[in-house]
């Protein structure tokens, strides 16, 4: 398995703020905040980019979505709360372990940059 950062950060090599963890995934505070609350979700499971998923990782995928609303509303942002995956360098993609980022407790405009 490829180690990236994200890896790094489920195996305990380098800190994190983390707020869930479960068999499947960890959500930590995003070292670098957009928004007062921004929390990045992601899966044990190491895969690059959404486009990298496979139909094996579809329940996997939903299970994500699923714990992102979830974590949101623990958070106290559960009415209002933006959640994005970049895919791809061009899209922003900067750690090369799928991630759902949640942002929230700001006003979010659209379209996004
Ligand atoms: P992306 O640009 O979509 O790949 O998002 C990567 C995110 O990871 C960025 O928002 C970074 O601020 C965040 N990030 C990078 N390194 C760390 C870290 N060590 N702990 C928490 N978040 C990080």
């Amino acid at each position: 398995m490829e180690e990236t950062l994200f890896t790094k950060i489920i195996n305990r090599e380098i800190p994190a703020d983390i707020v869930y963890e479960d068999d499947l995934c960890l959500a930590f505070k995003d070292i670098n905040p957009q928004a007062p609350l921004h929390i990045l979700v992601i899966p044990k499971k190491h895969i690059a980019k959404i486009s990298d998923a496979e139909k094996d990782d579809q329940d996997l995928l939903g299970y994500l979505l699923l714990k992102a609303g979830m974590i949101a509303k623990d958070q106290g942002y559960g009415e209002a709360f933006r959640l994005v995956i970049n895919n791809g360098e061009n899209a922003g993609q900067t750690v090369f372990h799928l991630h759902i980022h949640i942002l929230a407790g700001r006003n979010l405009t659209w379209p996004p940059g």
